[in-house]
């Protein structure tokens, strides 16, 4: 951290503590040039990244949408709405753990089928076959039965 007013490199932090509920430090430094002292303010940014479309347009993260296409998949299959939140904020947690200002939609697509093949197998297979666009039948009958043999579908 640079002095503001000599433009020393070397500072020193004299004081520190969290404030705003413990969402920021305020730090009190010291130029060690000019003796200066000054205050710094830190925040962890957590900014939820944009999604860039297949078609370049970018849209901004929708929660609610990527609950009721998870809840479209996992119709009438036994996971509680508990699991379903769970798995929606380790998605969440991930996206902004990247600390990329913009991802690609289907990074968050992968992330979606990954909860879902945790959750139930079913719910999986139904979201994949739309998200993936399986090239063909065959690749599609060929994850159902690796699933069914309990095997782990190629990646
Ligand atoms: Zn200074």
């Amino acid at each position: 951290m640079h002095c503001p007013f000599c433009g020393a490199v070397d500072t020193k932090v004299i004081d520190s503590r969290l404030v705003a509920e413990g969402d920021q430090v305020r730090r009190r430094r010291e130029c060690l040039a000019c003796q200066e002292r000054f205050t710094t303010f830190e925040t962890a940014e957590l900014v939820m990244p944009r999604l860039i479309k297949q078609d370049g347009r970018r849209q901004p993260f929708d929660e609610d949408k990527l609950r009721a296409g998870m809840q479209r998949a996992l119709e009438k299959r036994p996971v509680s709405v508990e699991e379903i939140e769970a798995g929606i904020g380790r998605i969440k947690h991930q996206l902004r753990a990247t600390g990329e200002r913009e991802v690609n939609a289907m990074v968050v697509g992968e992330m979606v089928m990954n909860e879902l093949k945790q959750l139930d197998e079913v719910a999986y297979i139904r979201f994949a076959s739309v998200y993936r666009r399986f090239q063909d039948l065959n690749q599609f009958r060929e994850e159902i039965e690796r699933l069914s043999r309990g095997g782990q579908p190629d990646e």
